[in-house]
């Protein structure tokens, strides 16, 4: 929830570091500093300092967000693909020249280490890109006529319409680039809601594709409170698309909404992504391969390995590499140029943390490392990595969306596949073989949107991304996540008389 604050308090302002952007909202054409439903905070996880007050948008913002997305969907749409990859080329070029700015915003706000945040920034220019460049080739076809009296029937693919985008804090540019990427190159204007934690770096996002062109009207940006900005703009009857990133609770909750209106979903839910290390495998390079994969973002990635099954006699050596690695990692502000792991984002994943971790060793796991907050200010917690956790508590079967690796040994292949494929999630997935016929078998098996086998790198801007099972439905990037902003037509042209 938003904690308000005055904008007349001297002390939140006192601590308001020059690099962070003034904070606000782009509605109708108008970046609004001021809005009807308030202000909040926008507070740094790596010393728990106020960096901006960050404009809430009411009732008024939205109706008028909406609306301008109605009129900016009627100009975006008439470009040709060719017009509108030219100004998100122009767009891409500017996050690039941008990108050390952008990376620094992200840093201060979602505490990320700056590396990690740059290649990020780039990234997700690569990944708009794509898009801009698959648009050019989305072809409709002729389907020859069946009966006579027809001159053509033409499949059209065309943008489906203004789309609502929800996107969380862990990924504050790659997730809302990924929406406006294909969206606009697709032809849908957009209103898109960041995640309230961490609105400033999707705003530099949203100036350098109005900067480079994109109609005003086109690209909408509002914050306010999550739950009633998502309810009144999906029943809004100009928006027809809602793209959502985040928790399989409120995913739950907008597809429930969008269903109301017959209005077309994608819902990028959460994972618990199981990572197999066979008899065969180099078990070395899984550790190695591991720890950056488990600990990148401090865990907060929705395809980040959490459970590992490790072939028996691999268990010990797997578990004393996978703990050293962990310990070694230099947890600091992301700004410093040495920190390996950021603080948590907000305070509640500390509180989360620990839930999960005392509940399990409650139940009985044991500790290998970490299971607490750091000692050091800012939203900290150490690397953690636990075993022997019992099936019916909350870090079996639920998401952490944290820096906690799970261990369990296996005997057989069927059964660490079993394993893998028993939850309700099914985002990423991961093995670690050298035998063709099981890395095969594994792809074939496991029940993931992706699985990467000896390798973490699932998610790419030529590759689709997206969940199976409660993870979600349909995907993004690739081509398919273009086509996502389209919908079909049929026309039939007969003879005229
Ligand atoms: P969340 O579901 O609480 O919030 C996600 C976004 O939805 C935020 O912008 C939030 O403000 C907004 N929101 C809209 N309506 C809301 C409502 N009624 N109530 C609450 N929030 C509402 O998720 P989170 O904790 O911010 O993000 C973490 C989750 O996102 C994890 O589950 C993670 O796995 C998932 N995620 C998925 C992907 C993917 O591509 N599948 C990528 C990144 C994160």
């Amino acid at each position: 929830m938003a904690h308000t604050c005055s904008l007349a308090n001297p002390a939140v302002f006192k601590s308001m570091p020059s690099t962070y952007p003034a904070l606000a909202l782009h509605v109708a054409g108008q970046w609004l500093t001021q809005a009807s439903g308030g202000v909040r905070p926008v507070i740094n996880p790596a010393d728990e300092s106020v960096l901006g007050l960050l404009p809430l948008a009411g009732q008024t913002e939205l109706a008028a967000a909406a609306e301008s997305a109605r009129r900016g969907f009627l100009q975006w749409r008439r470009l040709s693909a060719l017009e509108r990859f030219t100004i998100l080329r122009r767009a891409t070029d500017l996050m690039r020249t941008r990108a050390k700015q952008i990376a620094a915003v992200l840093t201060l706000e979602q505490g990320k280490p700056l590396a990690e945040a740059l290649r990020e920034v780039t990234l997700s220019a690569d990944i708009i890109d794509f898009q801009a460049e698959e648009a050019k080739r989305l072809y409709g076809r002729m389907v020859p006529p069946r009966v006579p009296g027809i001159l053509s029937q033409t499949v059209l693919r065309q943008p489906v319409g203004p789309v609502a985008a929800f996107t969380p804090w862990n990924f504050p540019v790659n997730l809302p680039s990924r929406k406006l990427g294909s969206a606009l190159a697709a032809g849908c204007s957009v209103v898109i809601k960041p995640a309230e934690e961490t609105p400033g770096s999707c705003i530099e996002i949203v100036r350098c594709f109005l900067e480079a062109g994109v109609p005003p009207d086109a690209l909408n940006l509002v914050c306010g409170d999550p739950a009633e900005v998502s309810s009144t703009l999906i029943a809004h009857e100009a928006i027809r698309k809602v793209s959502f990133t985040g928790s399989v609770t409120v995913g739950k909750l907008l597809g429930e909404q969008c269903a109301r209106g017959v209005k077309r979903y994608t819902p990028e839910l959460g994972g618990h992504a199981p990572v197999i290390v066979c008899e065969d495998a180099d078990v070395g390079f899984a550790i190695k391969s591991s720890i950056p994969a488990k600990f990148r973002n401090a865990g907060q990635v929705c395809a980040s390995p959490i459970r590992f099954y490790v072939h028996r006699p691999h268990f010990d050596a797997f578990a004393d590499g996978l703990v050293k690695g962990a310990q070694a990692l230099k947890l600091g502000a992301g700004s410093d140029a040495d920190t390996q792991m950021g603080p948590l984002a907000h305070a509640g994943r500390l509180d989360d943390m620990q839930r999960f971790v005392d509940e399990a060793v409650g139940m009985g796991a044991r500790l290998l490392c970490g299971g607490k907050r750091s000692q050091r200010s800012g939203y900290f917690f150490e690397p953690t990595v636990m075993t022997d956790v019992p099936d019916g508590c909350r870090l079996a079967r639920e998401e952490p969306f944290g820096p906690i690796a799970v261990l369990a040994a296996f005997d057989a292949l069927d059964e660490a596949i079993g394993l893998a494929n028993a939850s309700r999630y099914g985002l990423g997935a991961y093995a670690f073989t050298r035998d063709l016929v099981t890395a095969h078998r594994l792809g074939e098996e496991i029940e993931a949107g992706m699985v990467g086998i000896n390798h973490f790198g699932v998610s790419q801007p030529a590759l689709p991304f997206g969940g199976w099972k409660e993870s979600g439905h349909g995907q993004e990037m690739g081509l398919e996540g273009l086509l996502a902003y389209t919908d079909l037509k049929t026309v039939v042209v007969g003879v005229p008389s």
